[in-house]
């Protein structure tokens, strides 16, 4: 298990965090709770919003992106029902800091960006923070992870119109899906169960998420 500094002056804040916006609301997995106790969340927003980086709200990352806002991170980990047998594949690196959740709760990890920008400094994070389990790729996720693989877990961190095909294929059976999915400016939060090779569907709430811009994702310009 990775460690981290535990004197940091952050801590207060991270603990009041999971007790305000994730446990007064419905997040209760105790494995999801400890580790948004541990991972120090400062490290993937921009220096100048470290201060805020414990609010319940998106902050921006740079070229137009966001970090989503903690609650809206742990109730999609807490979907996943993830266990550390678990490989996952993450579309929308962004931060990092999604990424590093799973990978403290899952066997090993898969993100896809699209701007290399953003994965060269997510990389760069989670790098020093000695997680060891991420694999990055840089590239339009929308296709699904380049080499064919299939994973136990797949979680969509931004918007798209639906879950596209090559998407679904990488799904293994008995594996979870959790995507928002609708249009430009609002989607439902969906978690999908692959049964027998059939997909069930659950909607979970409305959420707001940056697009998904690829071959099958939306426009540059939707
Ligand atoms: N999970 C991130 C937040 C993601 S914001 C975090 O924890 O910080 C959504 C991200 O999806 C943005 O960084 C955006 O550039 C990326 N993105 C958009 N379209 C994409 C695509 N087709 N493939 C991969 N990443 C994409």
């Amino acid at each position: 298990m990775v460690s981290f500094d535990k004197n940091d002056k952050y801590e207060i804040l991270r603990a009041k965090m999971v007790k305000n916006h994730l446990m007064r609301r419905d997040i209760s997995d105790p494995a999801v709770l400890d580790v948004f106790r541990r991972l120090p969340r400062e490290l993937f927003v921009p220096a100048k919003y470290a201060e805020d980086a414990y609010g319940d709200f998106p902050i921006p990352i740079g070229i137009g992106q966001t970090i989503s806002q903690p609650y809206i991170v742990a109730l999609m980990t807490q979907c996943l029902r993830l266990n550390d047998r678990c490989t996952v594949l993450e579309l929308g690196t962004g931060s990092g800091y999604q990424a590093a959740i799973l990978a403290m709760l899952a066997k090993k990890v898969y993100t896809i960006e699209r701007l290399p920008m953003l994965s060269e400094g997510a990389q760069a994070v989670i790098g020093d923070l000695g997680i060891e389990n991420v694999e990055f790729y840089i590239g339009d996720g929308s296709k699904g992870w380049p080499d064919y693989m299939e994973f136990d877990r797949i979680i969509v961190t931004a918007a798209m119109p639906e879950v596209p095909a090559a998407i679904n294929r990488q799904l293994k059976n008995n594996g979870l899906l959790v995507a928002p999915v609708g249009g430009p400016l609002y989607q439902d939060l969906l978690v999908i169960e692959k049964k027998d090779g059939t997909l069930y569907s659950k909607n979970v709430c409305s959420c707001r998420f940056v697009k998904l811009i690829g071959k099958y994702g939306f426009d540059e310009t939707a």
